[in-house]
């Protein structure tokens, strides 16, 4: 899985602090007055402190609202149909998604390329919030099965094309493990929230490591606000 920030709003946390003056003053903040000016009422000895003092006071108190206005757009390379599902059930965010209507896959690739490998594939236990528990199925066994039921549908899958069938009805024999890409696009806030529900410890493993790919692209794009937000998190599930 890849995760990479595509594009992005330049001065995110400057906007947010913008956004947030004008709610406290009755100053006009469009761009045509200096940020040092907008920000010289807010507490602090330099322009980051003050920036910081604000952010800070915005997120003690609840007030989300200027932290909608920054939007970052995330490459996503190979993540299961499943874990897809799951992230684009949050509907503050723009998707796009390779269609399986109009791409065809190729049988040539390497399974793993394809379709999705859990952990729990080779592990020798699972770890669950019930603790830990043996899986009574060898690793080669669990290995072997995955290879030969994905081999089995790709193959379907292609023989179906070939014969005149079209993609989009040949794609009923591909399973949920399906690697697939997609582009999103969210505000800084959903993204919180996203993040929220997503990095927790009973959320799917796999749409917890897209998360913790996605909170580290934005920790580089919005630092103070997602190193902030990651003090705070849900801790991830431990043995
Ligand atoms: C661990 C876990 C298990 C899950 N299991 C299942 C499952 O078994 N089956 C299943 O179907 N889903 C499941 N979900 C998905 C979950 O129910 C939500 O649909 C999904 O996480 C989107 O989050 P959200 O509802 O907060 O909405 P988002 O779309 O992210 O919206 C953000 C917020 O906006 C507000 N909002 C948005 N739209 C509305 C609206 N129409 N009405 C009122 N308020 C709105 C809400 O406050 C919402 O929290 C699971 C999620 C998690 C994290």
């Amino acid at each position: 899985m890849q995760v990479e920030l595509l594009d992005c709003t330049p001065t995110p946390e400057e906007l947010v602090c913008r956004a947030a003056r004008g709610d406290y003053s009755s100053d006009w903040v469009g761009s045509d007055v200096p940020f040092a000016e907008v920000m010289e009422p807010v507490e602090g000895d330099t322009i980051d402190e003050k920036k910081q003092t604000l952010m800070d006071h915005l997120m003690r108190s609840g007030h989300w609202g200027p932290f909608e206005h920054p939007s970052a757009t995330f490459a996503v390379r190979g993540v299961s149909r499943s874990c897809m599902a799951q992230i684009t059930r949050h509907r503050h965010a723009s998707f796009d998604v390779m269609s399986l209507r109009y791409v065809k896959l190729s049988g040539e690739e390497a399974l793993e390329e394809r379709f999705t490998y859990p952990e729990t594939f080779e592990s020798d236990e699972v770890v669950s919030r019930e603790g830990v528990e043996e899986i009574e199925m060898s690793a080669e066994e669990r290995g072997e099965l995955a290879d030969e039921v994905y081999q089995k549908c790709i193959d379907a899958y292609t023989d179906l094309v070939e014969a005149g069938v079209p993609k989009e009805d040949a794609r009923m024999l591909l399973p949920i493990g399906t690697k697939v890409n997609m582009t999103f696009s969210m505000n800084a806030r959903a993204l919180m929230h996203l993040l929220n529900m997503r990095m927790k410890g009973d959320a799917q493993w796999e749409v917890r490591e897209l998360s913790e790919k996605v909170l580290a692209e934005a920790k580089e794009w919005m630092p103070y606000t997602f190193e902030r937000y990651e003090e705070k998190h849900p801790q991830p599930l431990s043995p």
